[in-house]
């Protein structure tokens, strides 16, 4: 059953880049659940194949990777015939990579850079056209609190996630009023990049509670509190929100002497 709780997303064509797996699916699911068609597009079609399988017919996946000019192209033409023209937009793939600007090589900074930042300039280059002819549109931009503030030896991808939100300052400047573009920074989510980012740690759970207790909310986020953001933002609901990077951070480093 369609819920109308997010009025402007029903019957809307979305999508949603890294859609497969952790943030990224949870906003498949949701947005479907408001009644959007959802459009997956993720590296990993099989992941995205059985997440639209289990969703339903609303949900169609494509497997591309997001950082290629060429297939972004072909894709989002190919979401407008399957699905109807696309007015909702998550830039959501990424990935992380850990190191120093001193032990970052130039192949992984490209590709940082390329599938973190570059993929939202390719998405959205392709869909505001959709959008313009619409005359609606609205663009959510997954960034992280680390747009802001860094943890040791996550260089490029620090830099890569500030520039999402300069990006998603000038979309919203650009296309105002027709579309509206926002960027949300996320503090620590429970998805598969959090597990592969320790997968190597042989003491997972004093880790993780070192995690937790960084968030005034002692804990990491849930995927779902992300996608609900990603769907406010989306819908008619935050229809005077624009050019923003709004933090879903649980509260980390705000209390004063706190060790972030
Ligand atoms: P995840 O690794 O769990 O899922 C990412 C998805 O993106 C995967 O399905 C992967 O296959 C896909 N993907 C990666 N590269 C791609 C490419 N080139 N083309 C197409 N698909 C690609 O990651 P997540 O934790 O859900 O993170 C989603 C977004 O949220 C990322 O931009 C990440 O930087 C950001 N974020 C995550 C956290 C966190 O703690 N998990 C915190 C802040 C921000």
């Amino acid at each position: 059953m369609v819920n109308d709780a997010y009025p402007g997303l029903s019957g809307k064509t979305a999508i949603v880049t890294g859609g497969a797996k952790g943030i990224g699916a949870a906003c498949v699911q949701f947005l479907a659940e408001q009644g959007a068609n959802v459009a997956c597009l993720d590296l990993d079609k099989e992941a995205g194949n059985s997440l639209a399988a289990t969703i339903g017919p609303n949900v169609m996946s494509y497997g591309l990777d997001v950082s290629k000019s060429s297939l972004v192209h072909e894709t989002v033409k190919k979401v407008a015939e399957d699905l109807g023209s696309p007015t909702l937009l998550v830039n959501n793939a990424g990935i992380s990579h850990y190191g120093t600007v001193t032990e970052t090589t130039d192949q992984q900074w490209d590709r940082i850079l390329d599938v973190n930042l570059k993929s939202y300039f390719l998405c959205a280059r392709e869909v505001i056209p959709y959008m313009l002819s619409a005359g609606k549109g609205a663009i959510v931009n997954v960034a992280s609190v680390q747009s802001f503030m860094s943890q040791q030896r996550v260089a490029a991808y620090c830099a890569s996630k500030a520039g999402i939100i300069g990006l998603s300052r000038a979309i919203a400047v650009d296309h105002a009023p027709t579309i509206r573009c926002n960027a949300i920074c996320p503090g620590t989510v429970d998805t598969p990049m959090l597990a592969d980012a320790i997968a190597d740690v042989s003491d997972k759970e004093a880790i993780l509670q070192e995690c937790r207790d960084m968030y005034l909310m002692k804990r990491i986020a849930e995927p779902l509190e992300v996608a609900q953001l990603v769907a406010y933002l989306l819908s008619n609901l935050s229809s005077f929100i624009t050019g923003q990077a709004i933090r879903i951070d649980g509260g980390i480093g705000l209390e004063i002497g706190a060790s972030v």
